[in-house]
């Protein structure tokens, strides 16, 4: 505790907090309430001690989203109850601290699902809702935005508000990094599917012309899709890739057996993801090493894949059924964890970019990739939908994602790709997904999000203390400030 500051309540202490994958290290207060009292309560020791306050779900953003450095973090995972659950209308009420595994615990055994869920099942209900995060299915169910109901926002001065898809802050709230509030519970649509399980086709592309060709295919007859590229294959190959799409499936399982297997579903994905934290932990610097020599070590691994993938292609053996879960949550070796591949100095950047020019896109993108002294680790395509938030990553069109890992020489020649890359998605229209980024300079970010000022306009009538921040939001410069500066 600082000598200027007056004791703080129980729930809120100092500890040391880093960004996923480890290369930001921050000392917060942070408050750890479990009611709407003490939500409160930590808002109002932070005014009186001219502290800001960033709101945290599980703190799985990649970067610096969910940090406040030297200021307050009020960590509503405890808050984290299912309220109730409309069987018919197919809608479930969580406190926001709620995780998305925890959704699917309660819902999936009943054929219903939660459309736009992120590879990270451990994420919360809020950390989705402020970050808009997508799934793998978001040509068919949008981003996060798609699936809210509606929502309570507890403001600086203690008001709450309920927010419905009808109101004016609908779109403020959805996808604005929680710099108007906390929201303290959501209603989220679920939908209906015919079983758990999906069958999963890995499906080769030889280049960019292929992939987007068999994309066009998946997109009208599968439910969900990623796509592994091979960011070294260049020339008449470029855009080499691995499709993998999969369908839900019809089953006639009784209750019983769909909750047993699922069961068995949860715990290996739990063990999975235990598996790779630890393995973050013990051999992240030995992996860190072995990236040095990422040229070689990746292009032999992308041809060998690649060239695996079409034998089994070819011998009709690229199929299999498996339960969604798996498919959505859990990473592969050809996905690996961000925290695995990016290493102490690493950052992952995804990117959108229009339908209309997705060849054009993708060509550029991965020739920059492949200009720089340390091309991406992994990259992964995936398809996406437009939706209305003021700050929104997701639009008609495709998004790459790509996890850097740069050697220490090669910090500045790296960081000089990514600028290149921005400046590609930006003038095509696209944008960066806030959620992984560490990297926007504010000139990129005001050119990448030009609505951020209405965002402001909002925060400046909500919260016109600018109680609510993050080091991402100073970083980038959502500033107030600078709006009245630029009005003056
Ligand atoms: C392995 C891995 C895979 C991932 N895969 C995907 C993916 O497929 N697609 C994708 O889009 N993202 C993905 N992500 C990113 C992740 O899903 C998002 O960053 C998500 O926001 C994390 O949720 P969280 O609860 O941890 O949020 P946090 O990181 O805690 O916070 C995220 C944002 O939400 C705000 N916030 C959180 N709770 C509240 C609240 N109660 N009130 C107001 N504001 C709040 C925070 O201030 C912050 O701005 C992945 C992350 C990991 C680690």
């Amino acid at each position: 505790m600082r000598p200027e500051h007056e004791t703080p309540p129980d729930f809120m202490r100092w500890e040391e907090l880093s960004s996923l994958v480890g290369s930001i290290r921050t000392r917060s207060l942070v408050a750890r309430p479990t009611t709407v009292d003490q939500c409160r309560e930590a808002l109002a020791y932070s005014r009186r001690n001219g502290m800001t306050v960033c709101v945290r779900g599980a703190g799985r953003t990649y970067g610096d989203l969910a940090l406040n450095d030297g200021h307050v973090l009020l960590d509503m995972s405890g808050m984290n109850r299912i309220l109730s659950f409309d069987e018919d209308a197919a809608q479930i009420t969580v406190q926001s601290g709620t995780r998305l595994i925890d959704i699917y615990q309660h819902v999936h055994h009943r054929l219903l699902f939660l459309g736009a869920s992120p590879t990270e099942s451990h994420s919360s209900v809020a950390g989705a809702i402020c970050a808009n995060v997508n799934g793998k299915e978001g040509w068919h169910h949008g981003s996060f935005a798609h699936q809210v109901v509606g929502l309570k926002l507890l403001l600086a001065g203690g008001e709450i508000l309920d927010i419905d898809r009808s109101h004016e802050l609908f779109n403020a709230v959805v996808g604005g990094i929680g710099m108007l509030g906390v929201i303290l519970e959501a209603t989220l649509q679920l939908k209906p599917v015919p079983s758990p399980y999906v069958r999963v086709d890995r499906i080769p592309a030889s280049n960019v012309d292929a992939l987007l060709e068999a994309l066009a295919e998946v997109e009208k007859s599968y439910d969900a899709a990623v796509v592994w590229i091979d960011a070294y294959a260049r020339g008449s190959r470029i855009g080499r890739s691995v499709i993998h799409a999969a369908k839900w499936l019809e089953r006639d399982d009784t209750d019983a057996e769909r909750k047993a297997y699922l069961e068995a579903g949860y715990e290996r994905l739990d063990k999975h993801r235990r598996f790779g934290l630890a393995l973050h932990e013990k051999v992240g610097p030995v992996l860190s090493l072995m990236l040095q020599a990422q040229r070689l070590m990746m292009n032999t691994f992308n041809r060998l894949y690649y060239a695996m993938s079409r034998v089994t292609y070819r011998a009709g053996r690229s199929s299999n059924s498996e339960l969604f879960l798996r498919f959505a949550f859990e990473a592969s070796f050809t996905v690996p964890p961000a925290h695995l591949v990016c290493g102490p100095r690493g950052y992952t950047v995804q990117l959108t970019f229009p339908r209309a020019d997705a060849r054009a896109a993708i060509v550029e993108l991965l020739e920059i990739c492949q200009a720089s002294p340390c091309p991406p680790v992994t990259t992964i395509l995936r398809a996406h939908k437009a939706d209305d938030c003021l700050i929104s990553f997701s639009e008609d069109g495709y998004s790459l994602n790509f996890e850097f890992h740069p050697k220490p020489r090669h910090e500045a020649a790296s960081r000089a790709a990514i600028d290149r890359l921005i400046d590609a998605t930006v003038k095509r229209g696209g944008k960066i997904h806030l959620a992984k980024d560490q990297v926007l300079r504010p000139e990129q970010f005001h050119r990448v999000y030009p609505r951020y000022r209405e965002l402001l306009e909002i925060k400046a009538r909500l919260d016109p203390e600018g109680l609510f921040t993050s080091d991402l939001a100073r970083r980038v410069g959502i500033d107030p400030a600078r709006l009245a500066e630029e009005g003056a």
